[in-house]
């Protein structure tokens, strides 16, 4: 099918992107980024904005940068950016070693890392990247910026904090110490699907002891989310088979997961032990 009419904006800088945005977001105006995800469900006519804010000439939103300790992610940026390391440390690791599981390489040159928490696809590993590091947005309007934490951002399937009238101008992400130990795993069905449950795990460890534990879960519940109750059973306790599933077990019983009409609750419950475990396994030799 061929999506139904609208109106191609295509500013050139942030504040003309965000005055257009004002004009049009009663309408149904809409941020076209990498369109991986919008153009799509605007051929099968599930999405039919009548004006597209074409953000892919602001050349603003193209950069990657480190300051203040965080990795800026511009709004351009696209996730194939992230193939080889973007920044040194852990992060840059965890970020190469994740994008490989996002989509197929065509998608990869085209979707963009902050189309994709715009978006909040519960299964999108980006946003569970975003929320497992505490990560960040900066969102702008003609009204003016705002900041707006992972843990406020993403409100449910496809649901952000975002207003219609504003642009996710870039993502930050704190970078992590040297010392880190991260590690990322999903499952889903074919390679290039999105996960039917995947896990992040970091941590440093300090006199044999894992120490700041972080443990996040996406693709099983509605957003992604850190699990506190997996995260207490790693502080202070050494790294190893045993505290890796008492964690898992602790991250399956705390999730309230999806269903659908081919994968239980009882299976994501499944997968989420098997995913975190491995996430944290990956850690440990990371
Ligand atoms: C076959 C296929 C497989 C895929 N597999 C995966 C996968 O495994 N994992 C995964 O994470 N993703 C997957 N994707 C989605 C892909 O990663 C998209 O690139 C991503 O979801 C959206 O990014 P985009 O830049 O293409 O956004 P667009 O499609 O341009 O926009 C998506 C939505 O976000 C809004 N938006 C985009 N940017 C902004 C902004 N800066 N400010 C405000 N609103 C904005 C748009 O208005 C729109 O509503 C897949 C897509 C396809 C087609």
């Amino acid at each position: 099918m061929k999506p139904a009419a609208f109106r191609y904006h295509a500013p050139k800088t942030v504040d003309e992107a965000v005055v257009l945005l004002a004009e049009v977001a009663a309408e149904d105006g809409r941020v076209l980024a990498g369109g991986q995800s919008l153009v799509p469900t605007m051929a099968f006519r599930l999405a039919k904005p009548s004006h597209l804010v074409d953000i892919n000439g602001v050349a603003a939103l193209n950069r990657l940068t480190v300051a203040d300790g965080n990795l800026v992610i511009g709004a351009c940026v696209r996730h194939a950016a992230f193939r080889s390391p973007v920044c040194a440390g852990p992060l840059g690791k965890l970020l190469a070693d994740v994008v490989r599981h996002i989509a197929h390489y065509p998608i990869r040159n085209r979707g963009t890392f902050c189309g994709s928490l715009a978006h909040a696809d519960p299964a999108a590993e980006w946003c569970l990247v975003l929320a497992a590091l505490d990560g960040e947005v900066l969102a702008k309007s003609a009204r003016g910026e705002r900041v707006i934490k992972a843990r406020d951002f993403f409100k449910g399937i496809m649901t952000t904090a975002l207003a219609d009238d504003e642009l996710l101008v870039e993502a930050r992400l704190p970078l992590l110490p040297d010392d880190a130990r991260a590690g990322f795993y999903e499952f889903s069905r074919r390679v290039g699907d999105f996960a039917l449950a995947m896990a992040l795990g970091v941590y440093r460890v300090a006199g044999g002891k894992m120490v700041e534990p972080r443990l996040a879960v996406g693709g099983a519940e509605v957003k992604p989310r850190r699990i506190a109750e997996a995260e207490r059973a790693l502080d202070g306790v050494a790294p190893g088979d045993a505290a890796f599933r008492a964690a898992a077990a602790a991250a399956t019983a705390a999730i309230d997961p999806m269903e659908d009409i081919v994968n239980t609750a009882e299976f994501r419950r499944d997968l989420v032990l098997a995913v975190t475990r491995r996430a944290l396994e990956r850690a440990a030799k990371s």
